[in-house]
């Protein structure tokens, strides 16, 4: 059997993995990394990317339906038609090229990479089932990036009819009636896509709101814009399972009351499970955080030399934590002296309208025992969002009452997925509100709210 020494193996391509090996790379150590799919795990391949992809699409898709109606703006088209087959394969031409991206940057750093499926057989050793046979992959160090998979339900099992977000990316055909089981971000992102192209969403969710862990005025304007949309949004629902014949979900509701709901597909986004069935977890025998593998600042795991980064790892499940997670490793097996202790990770949904969250909310704050101003600005009141006719939405700032350091911000709103790297660089940076309030932001943009929403936290905003 073929046998290859490495110093760092690196089991997974998703961000996590791919980032480890390139730094790694870049520093000169020698490593090998371990893939049995694609370059660029989930996110890349059926995850973040291809999502924005047909975000983007419905977009475009609904602003011409939009404009094909009666609108202000004075422009008049014809309803849009969609070829969803021809969509589905200009997202997959984006997901190739940056595969191809992928292989190319380790390439470049000087990576090895070993397409198959990797099993410890030691602490240091792995087999791997490779298209030509299997191989032996022995290292001094090891990074596990294993990353997670959907979440099935025992009574939803995934086939033809019951699809997870996987092949909610893929469908040829926009179905006519789709049920979506779980109000979370990944289900309403592909949600919303397919309401938008069409399709009657239904959405359930176990929980007494969509978005359950944001607060209500983030979650407000996309409540109303799934309204706006004709998705229908059952809270306080609990899928039960399929009818008799096949062709309705059914759902509990509140009181114990059934509901039928007819659905061509029905898509389950109940949540995602780190992998750790399949590569030898149990030769190893890691210390555990519940269902993820346990780690410490460092990303070391409970096994010398071995470390875990990414969806394995735990909550939260974000690709720009595990590309973080995955350079801060590759710098400390280098021997630099590194350690986590990020201020916030900022998380994006991307609805519509997006929530941007960084930082501590106000409840979270004060459970902390923080003495907080805190004051929100609306895009109402902002240029840039009226000439969008995006005017939904606001950013909010919470900071500490007394030296006004800056503890968290949020936003709701078209497109403030790109205000998130402001957000995160004011609190890294340890910004106090008169920081934010005194940098000169341009006009007109929508930015332009994050330092009047710091000039209303201090008292005295100038456009609202
Ligand atoms: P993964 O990306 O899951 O990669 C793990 C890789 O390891 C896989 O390629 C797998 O094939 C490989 N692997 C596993 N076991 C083995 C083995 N034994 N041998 C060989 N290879 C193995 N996050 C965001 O930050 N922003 C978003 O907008 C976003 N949108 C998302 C949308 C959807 C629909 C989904 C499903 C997820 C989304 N995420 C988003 C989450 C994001 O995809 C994950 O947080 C991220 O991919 C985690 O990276 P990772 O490296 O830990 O693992």
């Amino acid at each position: 059997m073929k046998e290859i020494k490495t110093k760092l193996l690196v089991i997974g391509a998703g961000p996590g993995g791919y980032i480890c090996a390139i730094r790694a790379g870049q520093l000169g150590i020698d490593t090998v990394v371990i893939e049995a799919g694609k370059p660029g795990g989930t996110c890349l391949n059926v995850g973040c990317i291809p999502s924005k992809a047909l975000i983007h699409a419905a977009d475009e898709f609904d602003k011409v339906a939009h404009l094909s109606g009666e609108n202000a703006l004075g422009i008049s088209t014809t309803k849009p038609t969609i070829d969803l087959t021809q969509t589905m394969e200009w997202k997959d031409g984006i997901v190739s090229r940056l595969n191809f991206g992928v292989a190319g940057l380790l390439k470049k750093h000087g990576v090895k990479t070993v397409e198959g499926w990797a099993k410890f057989r030691d602490g240091k050793t792995v087999e791997v089932t490779t298209p030509t046979g299997p191989q032996i992959i022995r290292a001094e160090y090891v990074v596990i990036a294993t990353g997670s998979k959907p979440v099935e339900l025992p009574f939803l099992p995934f086939g033809d009819k019951v699809i997870s977000s996987t092949e909610a990316l893929s469908l040829t055909e926009v179905p006519k009636k789709l049920a979506v089981v779980g109000g979370g971000y990944i289900g309403l992102e592909l949600g919303i896509v397919y309401a938008k192209l069409g399709a009657e969403v239904t959405v359930v969710e176990a929980a007494k709101s969509i978005l359950p862990q944001y607060d209500k005025d983030l979650v407000r304007p996309v409540v109303k814009r799934l309204n706006d949309l004709g998705i229908k949004v059952m809270t306080n629902a609990k899928a039960k399972g399929l009818s008799t014949k096949g062709n309705s979900l059914l759902v509990e509701n509140g009181g114990g009351a059934d509901h039928k709901i007819p659905a061509d597909k029905i898509l389950v986004t109940v949540g995602r499970k780190p992998v750790t069935e399949g590569w030898g977890l149990e030769e190893i025998d890691l210390r555990m955080d519940g269902a993820f593998i346990h780690i410490n600042d460092k990303c070391e795991t409970s096994m010398r030399r071995t470390y875990a980064i990414g969806d394995v790892t735990g909550e939260p499940m974000l690709a720009h934590r595990a590309m973080a997670q995955g350079e801060m490793v590759a710098e400390i097996i280098a021997g630099e002296k590194r350690a986590w202790d990020k201020v916030c990770i900022p998380a994006v949904c991307f609805t519509d309208p997006e929530i941007v969250t960084a930082g501590l909310s106000p409840a979270e704050a004060k459970e902390l025992g923080h003495d907080i101003k805190t004051d929100l600005f609306p895009f109402q009141a902002n240029g840039r969002a009226m000439s969008a006719e995006r005017e939904e939405g606001f950013v909010r700032i919470v900071a500490r009452a007394d030296n006004h350091l800056v503890l968290g911000i949020q936003a709701v709103g078209a497109g403030v997925s790109e205000m998130s790297a402001g957000f995160a660089f004011a609190l890294e940076m340890g910004a106090r509100l008169e920081d934010i309030a005194g940098t000169i932001h341009a006009h007109p943009t929508q930015s332009e709210a994050f330092q009047e929403a710091a000039l209303k936290t201090l008292g005295h905003a100038l456009h609202i």
